[in-house]
């Protein structure tokens, strides 16, 4: 059930780190899921993405720069990723999923991480 993978980015293992800390078990990148969540676990229902500012957009944040060449061409990309993130989300809220989504900046505050990690721990099998 548990697979981990030796890859993966540094917030990515921050927060897998932090998951298996609490003894929550977890599937990596599980593409029977919608957007493959980076971390998930079926039977209790909870899903977890870790999202780079950039890429992603994290509204507000000074990561989240837009180059200044080519700017259509990266805001559609962009576009079309947080859209992507969007539905992915939707997806698997309808079908009973928690889902949590990390960024990147906020990944430096260990407390803040476990403590929404936390209410995964506690959430009652379905
Ligand atoms: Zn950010």
């Amino acid at each position: 059930m548990s697979r981990i993978r030796q890859s993966g980015t540094a917030p990515e293992k921050t927060v897998r780190r932090a998951v298996t800390t609490l003894g929550l078990r977890y599937t990596v990148n599980n593409k029977d899921l919608p957007g493959s969540p980076d971390l998930a676990n079926r039977s209790r229902r909870w899903a977890i993405f870790v999202h780079g500012c950039y890429w992603h957009r994290h509204a507000g944040c000074h990561k989240a720069t837009t180059p200044r060449t080519n700017t259509e061409f990266w805001c559609n990309k962009f576009e079309h990723n947080v859209a992507r993130d969007d539905a992915a989300r939707a997806q698997l809220q309808r079908q009973g999923y928690r889902v949590l989504t990390f960024w990147q900046c906020e990944l430096d505050t260990r407390a803040k991480v476990n403590g929404r990690l936390a209410r995964l721990a506690t959430q009652p099998r379905r």
